[in-house]
């Protein structure tokens, strides 16, 4: 049976949607299996109800406690960036936040492992992905700076909150065949998005375009 509200009618229609897959063409995303996912994943179930009608624009929105749902041209170039050298078995995702970046990943990949620092935050995002089924998915209320190294090491980690340098735990738990670690790295309001590639102990260091994230924090909120 469809189900309606997952759908989506009117502002969080298919033909919204399409827009906004315009749109992520346009800015310059190539990967088609991005666009397929991004196409499918409905965005408007991530914000709260009085935001939905705004889902599908390209902006960042508002989840609560001082925290954003990325822009999803941001999401795209992330996700993309992380699968360019092809399926990646097990990821790491540093901030859960809404669940929207996990959604997307779970996916493309094999098991997303997410971390959240703000209970709430999680609560919620393990609601919505639970409701579309997404179960290769783990989540953990933990300051994710220290990765997940029990299950460690990641073909990929993403982090959607910027640290001042990236923790070299994260470092140390990808995997050193390849492996792929996206994340924004800087202190102030702008950073730079990185790319790091590890090959044994060598990590080269790609820096892609300027972005704005929140700060990954220490600590956790229960
Ligand atoms: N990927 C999220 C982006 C949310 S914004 C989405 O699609 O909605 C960044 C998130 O990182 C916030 O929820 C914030 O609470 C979380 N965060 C910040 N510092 C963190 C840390 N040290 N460990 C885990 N999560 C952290």
């Amino acid at each position: 049976m469809r189900d309606l509200e997952i759908d989506g009618i009117g502002m969080t229609s298919r033909r919204t949607r399409e827009r906004m897959i315009q749109r992520l063409v346009a800015q310059g995303i190539q990967s088609e299996q991005v666009l397929e996912v991004m196409r499918h994943v409905p965005r408007h179930l991530f914000i709260d109800e009085a935001l939905a009608h705004r889902a599908y624009e390209d902006t960042a929105l508002p989840i609560g406690h001082n925290q954003t749902l990325s822009q999803p041209y941001i999401v795209a170039r992330m996700t993309e960036v992380l699968l360019a050298r092809g399926v990646l078995d097990k990821v790491l995702e540093i901030g859960t936040g809404s669940g929207y970046q996990t959604a997307v990943l779970a996916t493309l990949v094999g098991k997303v492992f997410s971390v959240e620092r703000i209970r709430a935050l999680q609560s919620k995002a393990r609601s919505r992905l639970g409701r579309l089924s997404l179960h290769n998915v783990r989540l953990r209320h933990t300051d994710g700076g220290k990765g997940w190294p029990e299950e460690s090491p990641f073909a990929g980690i993403m982090v959607t909150a910027a640290p001042g340098e990236i923790p070299r735990d994260l470092l140390n738990q990808l995997s050193p065949n390849g492996g792929r670690l996206v994340s924004p790295v800087g202190a102030g309001a702008v950073q730079e998005l990185v790319l790091i590639t590890r090959y044994g102990d060598d990590y080269q260091r790609t820096v892609l375009e300027m972005v704005r994230f929140v700060p990954l924090l220490a600590g956790v909120i229960s």
